[in-house]
């Protein structure tokens, strides 16, 4: 969520850490702050709002240092303002800490440590750590963040320094991210390797329950019991230009018009179509079991739960596997009981998403094989699965996922062809499923042509203060992604709702000022669609319908009607998804919406 970026090396830290900051902002942003420490001393800034108003305030400014830590804040506990930022530091300011998560026992512990005589000055849980860690600290920084790690409970990403330890940084996890980079002439510690590409792609990934030491030319981890570890340095394949606008308005609009390109990402090298099986490396350490499995529980949140629930369909098409989808922040807490060689597949983005974590480590006490989709290599939850796919999809940095949705799509589909090419389907249906895959990113593309057309749509349909989204069966989770969509970033009430549903209920809100977006394609519940469609126009209410070229019966029956090229029925959400997407990207910009920064919302979520 929130963000930590650290520098230690022989250049200055401000400028630095505060392009670590930029890069970071879209993770959470409500306030941000740094500290540096020059030798002697430690100057802390910090700043309500964006990472800009905390550059104005420095400007000017002549911060020296080559020792910093910087953090953007999502506030968990405390208002975001000026106090509540980090870094926090000790009654006597010679520590200075930025945490990500939350301490769960903060309370007791602050009236332990006011008892004997700490002064706060926030309204964090934060700010107990610093108190802690000063109060361990005996000349050895590291030694000192070992026996608060003790001390608390709850989870953290989390960086010091200390007035007395002038030439290091002490990070440390328990259940949020942090990344060590390697750089030519320091070392970098971050939330998310995001905040270093521009200066390298050499990282090591810490894992919970360890504390490294960083300093200009070395660095050390071990555990919480002081073993050293040595971990292999990674490379990142992600560059500077992933993270740039390249020219387009925002990220979400350079995102949504990556997806010819993540399609392809997601495809390549994985497709044979002389036998019409997909080739998925990632998963063969566990295929001899996966292959025999007939019980499949996709785990996600928010965008990836409704991919999922697109996944659960597909799967059920091609494979003789039953498929069940779970919110992971409801599954974690279920009495779990597994058939024998049920796989769980945990679809995050970041691969660290807080509650599908805690849910696959319920699921692996619980005698479950675990499979991960994620999109950030070396990730907790690729490293914490047996086996999984890699997204490729380069950093999703717009709040409002996009591309990782139709990517996830794209994968949990060749994961349910391949395994259904082991069980009923034929030669035939292999070849022609891939041959329909590989036409995507070029359908995709088409969708997207027709892009100002829809901006036009969004223009005249803006001012509705609520939506109602319709879609059956592979559809159904595109209704649902289609109203989450808009909510996220217009701030328009949406319900996304399977249409059989409608007249259970819904159709109560149907009037000329509700607006549906039909999603409708060639299938085989097409005239249950037209019926529901009918239905909603008998009210005088307005519809939008997404529908395949050249259906002509719907023009007659809808206000604005966008078209997808034809595929397979089970490929259509992948489809049917991206004019969702435009309308609500465009609703959000003629409402002057912060579209890649929605207001309360951040990218990552690693707290519960
Ligand atoms: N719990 C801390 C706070 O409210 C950290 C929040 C965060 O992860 O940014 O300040």
């Amino acid at each position: 969520m929130c963000g930590i970026v650290c520098y230690v090396g022989n250049k200055q830290a401000g400028p630095i850490l505060l392009e670590g900051l930029r890069q970071l902002e879209y993770r959470g942003y409500d306030s941000a702050g740094l500290a540096i420490q020059d030798g002697n001393n430690i100057e802390c800034y910090r700043s309500k709002g964006k990472i800009a108003a905390l550059e104005s305030r420095l400007e000017g400014l002549d911060i020296k240092g080559t020792v910093g830590i910087a953090h953007t804040r999502w506030a968990t506990h405390g208002e975001p303002s000026e106090k509540n930022a980090h870094p926090h530091t000790n009654t006597d300011k010679n520590v200075f800490v930025i945490h990500n998560g939350i301490i769960e026992n903060y309370y007791f512990l602050k009236k332990k440590l006011k008892k004997n005589g700490a002064r706060f000055r926030s309204d964090t849980d934060t700010e107990i750590l610093a108190h802690l860690i000063g109060f361990n600290y005996n000349g050895d920084l590291n030694d000192a963040v070992r026996k608060t790690m003790e001390q608390v409970e709850g989870t953290f990403g989390l960086a010091v320094i200390h007035k007395n330890s002038p030439d290091e940084i002490v990070i440390a996890r328990r259940g949020s991210p942090l990344v060590i980079g390697i750089g030519e002439d320091g070392h970098f510690a971050a939330s998310d390797v995001s905040a270093m590409v521009r200066y390298t792609n050499k990282v090591v990934h810490i894992q919970d329950n360890e504390i490294a030491t960083l300093t200009m030319d070395n660095f050390s981890i071990s555990t919480a019991q002081a073993k050293p570890i040595n971990r292999k340095t990674e490379t990142v394949e992600w560059g500077t230009e992933d993270t740039e606008l390249d020219g387009f308005p925002h990220y979400m609009l350079k995102e949504i018009f990556e997806q010819p390109d993540t399609i392809k990402n997601a495809i390549r090298g994985r497709l044979e179509q002389g036998e019409g099986v997909p080739k998925l490396g990632g998963i063969m350490p566990v295929w001899d079991s996966l292959k025999e499995s007939r019980h499949l529980v996709i785990v996600a949140c928010g965008t990836s739960y409704y991919a999922g629930s697109v996944g659960k369909y597909v799967f059920e098409k091609l494979t003789e596997i039953d498929v069940q989808v779970e919110l992971a922040s409801e599954f974690r807490y279920r009495k779990l009981n597994f058939a024998p060689n049920t796989f769980i597949i945990a679809l995050s983005q970041s691969g660290e998403t807080a509650d599908t974590l805690a849910a696959i480590r319920e699921a692996k006490r619980k005698g479950a094989r675990l499979l991960g989709i994620v999109n950030v290599v070396g990730s907790s939850i690729s490293r914490e699965t047996e086996a999984g796919v890699y997204n490729h999809a380069g950093p999703e940095i717009g709040v409002a996922s996009t591309k990782i949705f139709t990517s996830q799509l794209t994968i949990l589909t060749l994961m349910a062809l391949l395994l259904g090419r082991y069980q009923n389907l034929s030669l035939t249906e292999g070849v022609e499923a891939i041959r329909a895959i590989q036409s995507l990113p070029e359908q995709v593309r088409e969708v997207l042509s027709q892009a100002n057309r829809i901006e036009a749509i969004a223009e005249k349909y803006c001012r509705y203060n609520n939506w109602l989204f319709l879609g059956r069966k592979y559809n159904y989770p595109v209704a649902m992604e289609g109203a989450l969509k808009l909510k996220e970033v217009s701030y328009i009430h949406a319900e996304g709702y399977p249409a059989g549903e409608m007249k259970h209920g819904p159709i109560a809100l149907i009037n000329p000022e509700m607006p549906t977006v039909a999603i409708v394609p060639k299938d085989d519940i097409y005239e249950k669609m037209i019926s529901n469609i009918s239905e909603i126009k008998a009210r005088k209410g307005k519809v939008i319908a997404i529908v395949t070229e050249g259906d002509d019966k719907i023009k007659e029956l809808a206000d604005d009607v966008i078209e997808i090229p034809p595929t397979l029925q089970f490929l259509n959400p992948i489809l049917t998804v991206i004019p969702c997407q435009l309308l609500a990207y465009y609703c959000a910009g003629f409402l002057n919406r912060e579209i890649d920064k929605p207001r309360n919302l951040a990218k990552s979520v690693t707290v519960e």
